[in-house]
Parts: C-alpha cells; sequence; structure tokens
C-alpha cells in the first residue's frame, strides 16, 4: 500500500494556514475519561465520513539517531492486528470504495479514511484496535525497512531540501536533520523491533490521540462507538513526557538566503511560508 508523507513543505503550511475558522463551526466536541479527544462535524451532503485519528507524534520526538521511527511505526500499522489483520481491514475501506492512507509530519501521525456512512462504527473498532494490539512481526519490520528506505531515497531528490535544511536550523528545529539523508537512512537500518515496538507504546494512548469524524453521522452516535471501542483502553498510569521544545514563535520574517521567506506565526506553531518564486524573491 502506498502512504503519504508530508514534510513540512510550503505546500503543507499553506493549507493548514487557508484553513479557515468557518470551517470549526458546528463541531462537536467530547474528551474520554482515558484522554482521548473526539471532535465530530456533521455533513450530510453525501452519505459518506471521513475519519481521521492523529497521534500527537511526528519527528520531533524521534530518537537520537532514529529520526524516521515515527514514520516507520505508521508503516507497520499497515500490517494490521489479530482482530484486523493485514489482508482484511483494507478491504474493508477500499471494496466499498473507499480510500485509506496514512502520513506522518513533524509533529503528528495521522491515519485516514474515507468511507461509506455505514462503516464508520466498524473503523472506528478498526483503529481503536491498532492503538495498542499491533503486533511489531520481525518479518515485517524488516519488510518495511526496505519500503521506508525507498521511499526516502526518493524523497532525497526533491529540490526544497536544501531551503528546508537552512529553514529549520535557522528555527533552530530538530526538523533540519530530516534533511541529513544519509544518517536518515542508517538509521532506518539499525532499528530493532524492540525499539520499533517501544516507541509505540509510548505514543499510541488514548490521551496523545485525537479522533475526527466529518461527514454523514450522528455526534452522539459516534461518540457512543468511541466509548465503546476506545473507552475501553487504560490511560497509562504515568503521564507522557515529552522531552522535545517546541518552535519558537517567530517575531519578524525570517529569510533564507533570498530563496523564501518565513512571516510571523500562525497560531502556535504554524506560520505562513512563502515559497520561492520570481514575484517574491525579495
Ligand atoms: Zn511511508
Amino acid at each position: 500500500m502506498k502512504k503519504i508523507l508530508f514534510v513540512l513543505s510550503g505546500l503543507f503550511l499553506i493549507s493548514t494556514w487557508a484553513f479557515t475558522q468557518s470551517q470549526f463551526s458546528d463541531v462537536k466536541m467530547k474528551t474520554l475519561e482515558n484522554g482521548l479527544t473526539i471532535a465530530v462535524k456533521e455533513v450530510h451532503e453525501a452519505p459518506l465520513a471521513q475519519i481521521q485519528l492523529t497521534y500527537k507524534v511526528g519527528f520531533r520526538d524521534a530518537p537520537e539517531g532514529r529520526l524516521e521511527m515515527p514514520h516507520f511505526v505508521e508503516h507497520i500499522l499497515f500490517k494490521g492486528t489479530p482482530q484486523f489483520p493485514r489482508d482484511k481491514f483494507p478491504l474493508l475501506v477500499t471494496e466499498n470504495g473507499g480510500y485509506l492512507n496514512g502520513f506522518t509530519s513533524a509533529e503528528r501521525t495521522t491515519y485516514v479514511e474515507t468511507v461509506p456512512s455505514h462503516q464508520v462504527q466498524q473503523i472506528l473498532e478498526m483503529e481503536a484496535s491498532r492503538m495498542t494490539e499491533v503486533a511489531f512481526d520481525p518479518q515485517d519490520v524488516q519488510t518495511e525497512k526496505n519500503v521506508v528506505l525507498s521511499e526516502v531515497r526518493g524523497y532525497a531528490g526533491a529540490q526544497t531540501n536544501q531551503f528546508n535544511k537552512d529553514l529549520f536550523t535557522k528555527l533552530g528545529s530538530k526538523t533540519r536533520d530530516y534533511y541529513d539523508f544519509e544518517p536518515r537512512m542508517k538509521g532506518i537500518q539499525d532499528t530493532t523491533v524492540e525499539e520499533a515496538k517501544a516507541f509505540y507504546k509510548k505514543y499510541y494512548r488514548p490521551d496523545n490521540a485525537v479522533l475526527v469524524v466529518v461527514g454523514d453521522v450522528k455526534a452522539e452516535e459516534v461518540f457512543t462507538w468511541a466509548q465503546q471501542y476506545f473507552g475501553k483502553i487504560p490511560r497509562p498510569a504515568q503521564a507522557l513526557v515529552k522531552t522535545i521544545l517546541p518552535f519558537s514563535p517567530l517575531t519578524q520574517d525570517l529569510r533564507v538566503d533570498g530563496k523564501g521567506i518565513v512571516r510571523e506565526p500562525f497560531g502556535f506553531r504554524y506560520f505562513n511560508f512563502i515559497p520561492y518564486s520570481p514575484k517574491n524573491r525579495n
């Protein structure tokens, strides 16, 4: 299965920036006792719904020398669980004309499914299973190393790499390491099953996740299903301690060698990124 890796590219930032306030109207929110945050927006224009389960973990949380770990774990989640094995759960979605994918960025890892709305309940059951029951079979780990390596080799050729590296160096962000491809690939090769499993266990927990459902659903029904499937997952006794530092908010435009400008921050962490073009070269 092909999965998309969203790096912090101009396109991603622009799309974040363009997310207007009106799109947040009529959103119903709930937090389960175990800390899972749920947001539902009812949109009844078509008998479809999209489910997004986001874990607040990304490249910035990667262990030393293992930058690719969040992306790698994302891949392993597509190997399924005993209840939803690999040859069954993608078909739940695709056989009904749906779509599923996953992506990892600096700050988050998201799993997404677009399905006929009558399938939402089953998808929630599947995602709850993937939150805690992924097996990390050694054979899968080996196979996915090769897949992830191949993806990273593809990214290494992107024209924006040097710009992004300069940008994140200026921001003092660990994200700059993302653009050093040799150590990044070595980290994938050296990753052990135990390391990947420990990373999963540390970050894949209800109080580090946000479930979003948008579409032809009833919010109360989604909350009931979420309680039924995710509600039985206990909140770990130990609070999740993150050692990473957030980006410092920018107080003025940041210029990267005449190639682009980062403008003042949008919200807590996002900023408006203007990619290079003859028009904005200065
Ligand atoms: Zn990938």
